[in-house]
């Protein structure tokens, strides 16, 4: 009796060391970013929280969601449905609260503070009616998502904030081409600029994604997650 007792302890406390050795990697691990392919990006925050951007694309729905942030109404940007499992508060932020009269918002999420800019500006997307965000993480790391845009006039001002990592559309069928996105990353002149939103249809299209000439350029091939740092 007294072994079995014994050996009941010594098992719950390897079990705690493991969860703990756990939890420990996961807080180590830092804030990770998933591009799904397409315009869809899902962060997870150093705290565990987890943001979804414009989910349609690619895969990585199953993490539940704290945030889902929607830049304009086309259907390849829209699907939250495809996110099942949402922790208790989950926010769904879309332009239409994050744009309203003309002015753009910011919302102060404690792990994390969302700001809507401008996008659209093209004869698709209309800039009343879209936003990209901004997305500012624990230890001032800074996400910007273009959504569906041409060159916008607050691009200069992006460009005088030193953000750590900016995507940008450049499918040239929609939206701005590749030239013009080019031009783009040149202003906001993130630490990382990386091409998404390339190919319409497809979830990234890898020589595409290598005419985007810019000196700080990243390319995230559909599938693959990165550390944010
Ligand atoms: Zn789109």
């Amino acid at each position: 009796m007294m072994k079995r007792t014994l050996c009941g302890i010594l098992s719950l406390s390897i079990l705690l060391l493991g969860c703990g050795a756990a939890a420990a990697e996961s807080a180590a691990s830092g804030p990770r970013l998933l591009y799904q392919g397409h315009g869809s990006l899902r962060i997870v925050t150093a705290e565990g929280k987890v943001i979804y951007i414009d989910p349609y694309a690619g895969e990585g729905y199953d993490l539940p969601a704290d945030l889902i942030l929607v830049t304009h109404g086309h259907p390849d940007h829209t699907a939250v449905d495809l996110i099942k499992n949402r922790n208790d508060g989950c926010r769904v932020i879309t332009w239409k609260e994050a744009l309203t009269d003309g002015e753009y918002k910011t919302f102060d999420l404690g792990y994390a503070s969302v700001e809507a800019v401008q996008a659209g500006n093209n004869r698709n997307h209309d800039i009343r009616e879209c936003v990209g965000w901004v997305i500012t993480l624990a230890g001032g790391i800074t996400v910007y998502a273009s959504g569906d845009t041409s060159a916008t006039d607050q691009m200069a001002e992006l460009g005088e904030r030193d953000l750590h990592y900016a995507f940008f559309v450049c499918d040239g069928k929609f939206n701005m081409d590749m030239d013009e996105a080019i031009d783009c990353a040149k202003r906001v002149n993130a630490r990382h600029s990386i091409p998404y939103h390339m190919a319409p249809g497809s979830l990234f299209d890898p020589e595409r994604a290598e005419l985007f000439d810019v000196p700080n350029r990243l390319i995230i091939p559909a599938g693959e997650e990165i550390m944010l740092e």
